[in-house]
């Protein structure tokens, strides 16, 4: 007689009746006929899969989960600008049940997937407890990780720019500096206090140096008194010999004037190689004694991506098809900064953007659908991006668009635009747009948010012969 194990609680059933009688009323409302699509991870790539299939799959018999280790969208592109306190942290963050009509959202970290048995465990964020997920198609965005290249000094005295977490930490952090540095009048400690490095001089270094250069500035002049702004330093280390290098040479050399004309210190062709507490050492043999370093030098894939039983390319990404679906895996498609996908126009690689990972939903959305209704000729993927934009300073941005270079106050302006149009909801659009109006006309906050009381509930006496709410409500009937 064959068995049939629950996935859910690992109860054994000897008959596939009485299994589905089990899984019905204990773990699901729906029968196991329904398909199962199981979306990992509430970014970029994730949310506009799901925003996609809520709208395409209408009267299919599916279940959509999305499972995240955050509970909101985070938009990465307005992330500098948290840190240096022109944007207020939650304007830039959309709760994950906010974009679920149909879908159900579990607040967990994702610990292995195991391809074959189309399982994921994950386990919750509140007491730590594992549960499998079982699957019928699954989506993989879970994006990609700060990298310090296993140098553990590096990644103990830096600060990193990736969650809404780091940037309001960078913001605390640069508020005591200038608190400490008002305090003191040795010089040799106000420099070191007022020292400001950032390494890696790609879009989210270059923004985030200018970003804090505007805030550290601009709250010397209006706050602190007893600061001589001459002794600030805020340095851009660059592994290149340009900044920008996704951008073309003009525009990075432009890039490099605007960024050195607000006191910005380039250091290019060299790389930060150790840090302790207060110094980090460069790769051409200089040290620069400084009480904050901010990390962005590099991406690398989380565990649960490099653990999986697939083939992997550069950076770790996994390989995926034209269509985005895994090698040899057809219920699986990859999207976003964890994909690696193959750009047969330029016989080159797409970049890891979120305009890439928002676009790449589009097409994981269709062919999920196209899948689904069992048609073997999907969607090829294929975007070029129409430009790329960053801002650099106050009301300076750069932007190359449609082949043409633009700088100054009008790429600033289109900066701002564009991205606000990418916002999902009215509210935030709101929020953000009157947090840009009052910066022109007030001063930044310098307020010092201490560090946040948090409960442990992992300790909590669970009782696990208690029936559960479901067992409960369904006895009462
Ligand atoms: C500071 C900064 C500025 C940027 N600026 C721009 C810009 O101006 N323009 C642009 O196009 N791109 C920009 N990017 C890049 C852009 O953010 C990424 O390309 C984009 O976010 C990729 O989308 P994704 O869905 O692959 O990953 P993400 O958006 O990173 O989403 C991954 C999701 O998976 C979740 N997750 C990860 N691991 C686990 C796990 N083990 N368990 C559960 N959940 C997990 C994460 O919490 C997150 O919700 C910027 C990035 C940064 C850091």
């Amino acid at each position: 007689m064959s068995v049939i194990n629950c996935n859910c609680c690992d109860l054994v059933f000897d008959s596939e009746s009485k299994y589905y009688a089990h899984y019905i009323g204990i773990h699901k409302s729906t029968s196991p006929s329904v398909k199962k699509i199981l979306i990992l991870g509430g970014g970029f790539g994730g949310i506009n899969v799901l925003n996609k299939i809520e709208k395409k799959f209408q009267n299919e018999s599916i279940e959509i989960t999305i499972v995240s280790d955050e509970n909101f969208f985070l938009f990465t592109p307005m992330l500098p600008q948290v840190a240096s306190g022109l944007l207020h942290p939650s304007n830039i963050t959309i709760p994950v049940r906010y974009f679920c009509k149909k879908a159900k959202f579990l607040h967990a970290s994702i610990d292995s997937i195991d391809l074959e048995q189309q399982l994921v465990t994950i386990q919750r964020s509140f007491d730590n407890k594992v549960r499998t997920l079982e699957y019928d198609y699954l989506v993989l965005a879970l994006g990609g990780q700060t990298n310090f290249f296993n140098n553990k000094n590096l990644e103990k005295h830096s600060f990193t720019m990736k969650t809404i977490t780091d940037a309001i930490a960078i913001k605390n952090h640069l508020i005591v500096m200038l608190e400490h540095a008002a305090q003191t009048g040795n010089y040799e400690l106000q420099r070191t206090l007022l020292t400001f490095v950032v390494v890696g001089a790609g879009f989210a270094g270059v923004e985030t140096v200018s970003e804090i250069n505007q805030f550290i500035k601009k709250s010397i002049s209006k706050s602190y008194p007893t600061i001589n702004p001459k002794n600030v330093n805020v340095i851009l280390i660059s592994a290149k010999d340009r900044i920008l290098p996704e951008l073309n040479e003009k525009l990075s050399e432009k890039a490099t004037e605007f960024i050195e004309k607000d006191r910005i210190m380039i250091i290019k062709n060299t790389k930060a190689v150790d840090a302790d507490e207060e110094n980090v050492q460069l790769s051409n043999g200089g040290k620069l004694s400084c009480a904050t370093l901010i990390w962005t030098g590099g991406t690398k894939m989380d565990r649960v991506i490099s653990d999986l039983n697939c083939e992997h390319g550069l950076g770790g990404r996994i390989i995926v098809d034209g269509s985005l679906r895994m090698k040899n895996k057809e219920n699986v498609f990859v999207l976003g900064d964890c994909a690696l996908i193959k750009d047969d126009s330029l016989n080159s690689y797409y970049p890891s953007t979120a305009q890439h990972a928002i676009r790449e939903g589009k097409t994981v959305a269709e062919n999920l659908l196209l899948t689904f209704k069992k048609q073997n000729k999907l969607k090829k993927f294929t975007f070029h991006s129409l430009g790329i934009m960053a801002i650099i300073g106050e009301r300076v941005g750069i932007a190359t668009i449609a082949g043409k270079n633009i700088t100054g106050i009008p790429a600033w302006l289109i900066w701002r635009a564009y991205y606000i149009s990418k916002i999902p909801t009215f509210g935030k659009k709101l929020k953000i747009c009157v947090d840009w109006l009052t910066d022109s006309i007030l001063a930044r906050d310098v307020t010092l948010v201490g560090s946040i009381k948090k409960k442990e509930i992992h300790s909590i006496h669970i009782n696990e012969n208690m029936p559960s709410i479901k067992e409960q409500l369904m006895s009462n009937n």
